[in-house]
């Protein structure tokens, strides 16, 4: 009765596209076997963790919450996933997500959205738990799996972490392998984990970097022991905190949250200084330009040829089967990023707008290395409100764009980044704090992380 109590909870929250439990407990009987024979067990063996559907999966269905790739099952494994196999987890199955990563909300899935199992106090209505990867948050929130995979091209592990009181972590770009990843934005796109605590993340971070010859802007760098060599102790570190970040319109809460993570880190032996990311408010339209103008060079694969849906009509042409599989097989949302990709692409209106945000983000990365010359790491907070009823921001783009606003800056500079449970606000609802590292420093980025925690 418990047993399907669970299981009937967990289908509320709309958490799986393709749940593979029958993988979980077959893995489960090996790991056992191993330990029955004296077998030495690798560091993550018989973890069953959820995987984010953008994550091609050999044998199981990898749609990345789309109709286009409905049906799609890869015969191959993505990298990242075959890191974590070896290192001996197990998958409880594959995670609904906004569709190809687009959105914050989780509301662009064509499976659905995903609920967040949190609620404000005195109130049922359903809330968001964040996206893209919010199949993953709310999965990890309610306690359905003890680790998923995100995936970050403009704060999707880390907002839907914040969101729903959990924490996770987007490496330096270019730490886990993004072969066998559904691309979205190419040169953005960053595999982390999300789990219940800095240390969980350390360890499965550990387990899905490394350096891979089939990704071409792969790190070729060691991978260090980040979970063995935690330490919350901040002594001579300094901590800097971007004025731009104070932004009208933020919640006093989230405010209130940052006041307070400075305090931590300064009884943890930071020291706090003030610092300038002077090009930030230019961050957020750099980003809308340079994701929807990757994406819409990426997603052109998807034609009715190769993968997934085809739409061929009666009597129909080739271009008649493109157009029929694309208009019925992309959402909204997606089809809105094309038409924004491909506008800013096109002869006459490139360099107005692709070269102009190609800029910016030079302009943005500046910002940080200056910054760094003052400070180890940036405290700021996740997101600029917490979690909000579905269905509120469905109609206005815009809006749900702004979400990003605090996470984007470190995607066009492709710094680590990682977000902490901070507090709960006046409505019980979580906030998290992100801290954002020198390249390559995730060791700075944890630390800190385990400070707050
Ligand atoms: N919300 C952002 C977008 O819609 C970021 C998505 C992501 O990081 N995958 O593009």
């Amino acid at each position: 009765e418990a047993f399907n109590a669970a299981v009937e909870g967990a289908s509320a929250l709309n958490a799986f596209i393709t749940p593979t439990p029958e993988l979980a407990l077959r893995h489960a009987d090996l790991v056992d076997a191993d330990r029955a024979a004296g077998r030495d067990l690798p560091a993550m063996a018989g973890v069953p963790i959820g995987m984010k559907d953008l994550f091609c999966t050999r044998g199981v269905q990898s749609s990345a919450a789309s109709h286009i790739l409905e049906g799609f099952v890869p015969e191959y494994e993505s990298t990242v996933s075959q890191n974590l196999w070896n290192a001996g987890c197990g998958m409880l199955g594959k995670l609904n997500m906004d569709q190809f990563a687009m959105g914050s909300s989780n509301e662009t899935s064509y499976f659905g959205d995903v609920k967040s199992p949190w609620r404000k106090d005195g109130s049922n209505a359903a809330l968001t738990p964040g996206g893209s990867s919010g199949g993953s948050s709310a999965a990890v929130a309610a306690r359905l799996c003890p680790a998923a995979t995100g995936t970050d091209t403009g704060g999707s592990i880390r907002q839907p972490a914040a969101v729903t009181g959990i924490t996770g972590i987007k490496p330096t770009y270019g730490r886990c392998s993004r072969w066998g990843v559904v691309a979205f934005a190419s040169s953005l796109d960053q595999a982390g984990p999300m789990a219940r605590s800095v240390d969980d993340c350390a360890i499965m971070l550990g387990a899905m970097a490394g350096f891979d010859p089939k990704d071409s802007t792969s790190l070729d760098a060691p991978v260090p022991d980040w979970a063995g060599s935690l330490n919350a102790d901040l002594k001579g570190k300094r901590v800097g905190i971007p004025r731009e970040y104070r932004m009208e319109g933020t919640d006093q809460s989230i405010l209130d949250s940052w006041e307070r993570g400075k305090e931590w880190l300064r009884d943890a032996g930071a020291e706090i200084v003030d610092v300038s990311l002077p090009h930030t408010k230019y961050a957020l339209p750099a980003y809308y330009i340079i994701a929807p103008a990757e994406a819409s060079s990426n997603l052109a694969r998807y034609d009715g040829v190769r993968y997934g849906l085809r739409d061929l009509p009666e009597g129909a042409g080739l271009q008649d089967m493109y157009a029929a599989t694309r208009a019925e097989g992309f959402g909204d949302e997606v089809k809105r990023r094309i038409l924004i990709g491909t506008y800013v692409l096109s002869a006459g209106f490139y360099d107005a707008y692709y070269t102009q945000a190609q800029k910016v983000r030079t302009l943005v990365q500046r910002d940080f290395t200056d910054a760094f010359g003052q400070c180890d790491m940036i405290l700021a907070p996740t997101s600029p409100n917490a979690a909000f009823p579905l269905g509120e921001m469905q109609a206005d783009p815009l809006a749900m764009y702004l979400n990003d606003v605090f996470a984007v800056p470190a995607s066009l500079a492709g710094l680590p980044a990682m977000s902490v449970p901070a507090m709960l606000n006046g409505d019980g609802l979580p906030l998290g704090l992100q801290i954002v590292g020198k390249p390559m420093d995730e060791q700075g980025v944890l630390d800190a992380g385990l400070a707050i925690e």
